[in-house]
């Protein structure tokens, strides 16, 4: 079972590295990756979040499959621009509004060494850019305005210190 690391652990900001093997080891730990999501009550899980630099996320939206991103990389943006409430299960309690485009384009590679291009809007959309955010050791915090920000922590580091 894998845990998932919280505010303060320095992995969560460091830069991940590319998967240069995507063996049966790689596809074993997105699955761990998605079961430690569901456990989190999670739509998405990144792995830093679980200790790793390695450039790899895991998510699984209403409606949609689960799904592993490899090496993922955004390659098209819409213009248009939404806000939407985010958490993150590593800052558990805390909710902010972050904008982020409405579109994204992203290439990967899948859990089967396979690449593939996918166009998301909505919530995949989203879950998308934070889980990659993640990989670059970008929070969703870090995007919140930076006094609205320090109320949001100041409650977390509250409730964490109890
Ligand atoms: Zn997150």
């Amino acid at each position: 079972m894998l845990d998932i690391v919280t505010l303060g652990d320095e992995v969560l900001r460091e830069q991940v590295e590319e998967i240069k093997d995507v063996n049966g080891e790689i596809a074993d730990l997105a699955q761990n990756m998605i079961t430690a999501m569901y456990e989190g009550d999670g739509i998405g899980l990144a792995a830093p979040q679980v200790g790793l630099t390695k450039s790899l996320f895991v998510c699984h939206v209403n409606g949609d499959q689960p799904r592993v991103f490899i090496n993922p990389q955004i390659v098209g943006t819409s213009q248009e621009l939404l806000p939407y409430e985010e958490g993150c299960l590593s800052i558990p309690g805390v909710y902010g509004d972050v904008v982020r485009p409405a579109f994204v384009s992203v290439q990967a590679i899948n859990e089967n060494g396979r690449p593939f291009k996918l166009d998301a809007e909505g919530l995949l959309a989203r879950v998308i850019q934070h889980e990659i955010d993640h990989l670059k050791g970008v929070l969703f915090v870090d995007h919140i305005e930076e006094k609205q920000r320090d109320r949001l922590l100041k409650s977390y580091y509250k409730k964490a210190r109890k």
